[in-house]
C-alpha cells in the first residue's frame, strides 16, 4: 500500500495536469469548471488542513484537507466501505448475473449536450427491458445498476453495469429461482432489440425525433453483453467493491506528466486486453476527463425491483428470512483513524487551519506535511 502511494506521487496525478492548464480559458460548463478546480485544490494548502494528535503516543501530524468530490481520484473510497457493507445486507442466496447495456456512439453528441436525459434514459430502458423479460416468466426481478461513461482511453463510452439476482418473486409473493443451463439470464440478442426499442421510444417522447439519427440508431445492433456470472454473493460484493466507486481514470494509470503532455496506461479490449500507453496534451487529457463529470446530484448507482429502496423497507428482509439468510447486524464503522506512528492509538483532530497554513507554534513539534 505504502509503495503504491509513493509511486503515485512520482508519476503524477490528474490534479498535476489540472494545475498545468488555465481552466477558465477553456469551454467548460460552470459545473465542470467548479469540479475540476476542486480536484486541483485537493490536499493542497488552498483547502486548509488539520492537526491530529494520537491519544496514545501523543504524536502530532499536519494534513491538508481533501476535496471529497466524487470525481476526484484522490478521494475515492471514503464512503465505499459503508456502501459495500450495506449491499452485503441485501444479498440473496442465489447466483447473480452481470449484464452490460451499452449505448451506440451515435448518441455521444446527445450525451454531451444533455447528459441527464441520456443517462437517465439508459437506466430506465435497461430496467424496463429486464423487467419485461422477468414479467414474461411471471417473476419480479431486481437489479443494481452502475453507470460508467468511459472507455479505457478516457473516451466517451456510456454503459451500464447491471447486477441481477438469478431469481425473483412470483405472483404469490414467493421466491422463484430462475435456472438456466447456459450462462445467460435471458437471450442477449433478444434483450438488445428490446433495449434499443425502449431507449429510442423514450427519446421520441422527449421530443428527439431527428430522422437521420433515428435511422442510424436502428441500422445497427445495440450491445447488451453478458459477462461471466458471479459464482456467489461473495464475488458480487468483491466486484462491487472494485468497480462501483470507480472513476474515469485512477492516478496509478498515469505514468508521466511532462511540461507538455500526459502519458497514461490503458488496456485495448479490442486486442485481447493488450496493455498499451497513450500520450495526450494536457488540454486534451482534461477535455476527455471532463466528459465524465456527471451532472450535479445525478445518481450513478440505482436499485430496482426487489432491490429498490421501497422493497428494502421490510419486504426484502421478509424474503431473506423465508430463504433463511443469516442477516448480519449492520455495525457502522468507527470514525477513528489509527495512528501511523504507534499503530495503537486513535487520532484526534486538535486544530484546524485555513489557507494561511498551520499556526506557527505547531510547526516544530509536528511531522512533515502528509497528504491524508
Ligand atoms: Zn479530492
Ligand atoms: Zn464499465
Ligand atoms: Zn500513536
Amino acid at each position: 500500500m505504502e509503495s503504491r502511494s509513493k509511486a503515485k506521487h512520482q508519476n503524477g496525478s490528474v490534479a498535476d495536469v489540472l494545475r498545468k492548464i488555465n481552466l477558465s480559458a477553456r469551454n467548460f460548463t460552470v459545473h465542470q469548471e467548479k469540479t475540476l478546480r476542486a480536484l486541483s485544490y485537493c490536499r493542497t494548502s488552498a483547502l486548509g488542513g488539520h492537526i491530529d494528535a494520537c491519544d496514545e503516543c501523543g504524536n502530532m501530524s499536519i494534513s491538508y484537507n481533501s476535496c471529497r468530490n466524487r470525481h476526484c481520484p484522490q478521494c475515492q473510497g471514503h464512503k465505499k466501505e459503508e456502501w459495500i457493507r450495506k449491499r452485503e445486507a441485501d444479498l440473496l442466496p442465489c447466483s447473480y448475473y452481470h449484464l452490460v447495456f451499452t449505448l451506440p456512439e451515435e448518441l455521444n453528441g446527445l450525451a454531451i449536450a444533455n447528459p441527464t436525459l441520456i443517462y437517465k434514459t439508459l437506466f430506465e430502458a435497461a430496467w424496463a427491458t429486464l423487467n419485461q423479460f422477468g414479467n414474461t416468466e411471471g417473476i419480479q426481478l431486481g437489479m443494481i445498476a452502475i453507470l460508467h461513461t468511459w472507455g479505457q482511453n478516457l473516451s466517451l463510452h456510456p454503459h451500464l453495469h447491471c447486477i441481477v439476482p438469478g431469481g425473483g418473486i412470483d405472483h404469490h409473493g414467493k421466491w422463484k429461482k430462475k435456472v438456466r443451463t447456459d450462462k445467460y439470464l435471458f437471450s442477449v440478442k433478444a434483450m438488445s432489440k428490446v433495449f434499443r426499442a425502449k431507449f429510442v421510444a423514450s427519446l421520441r417522447t422527449c421530443g428527439i425525433t431527428d430522422r437521420d439519427l433515428m435511422d442510424k440508431l436502428f441500422s445497427k445492433n445495440w450491445v447488451v453483453y453478458a459477462k461471466r456470472p458471479f459464482g456467489g454473493p461473495k464475488q458480487v460484493i468483491e466486484y462491487l467493491g472494485r468497480y462501483t466507486h470507480k472513476i474515469a481514470i485512477s492516478n496509478h494509470r498515469i505514468k508521466e506528466v511532462t511540461d507538455k503532455e500526459v502519458r497514461f496506461a490503458y488496456r485495448d479490449y479490442r486486442k485481447g486486453s493488450e496493455k498499451k500507453e497513450m500520450t495526450l496534451s494536457h488540454v486534451e487529457f482534461i477535455r476527455r476527463f471532463s466528459l465524465h463529470i456527471l451532472p450535479r446530484r445525478f445518481v450513478r448507482i440505482r436499485h430496482y425491483g426487489i432491490l429498490s429502496s421501497s422493497w428494502k423497507r421490510g419486504k426484502l428482509q421478509n424474503l431473506q428470512a423465508e430463504l433463511k439468510v443469516e442477516r448480519r447486524a449492520f455495525v457502522p464503522k468507527t470514525l477513528f483513524r489509527k495512528c501511523r506512528c504507534c499503530k495503537e492509538g486513535n487520532l484526534v483532530t486538535i486544530a484546524i487551519f485555513g489557507q494561511r497554513g498551520p499556526p506557527q507554534d505547531f510547526l516544530f513539534v509536528t511531522q512533515p506535511l502528509s497528504a491524508k
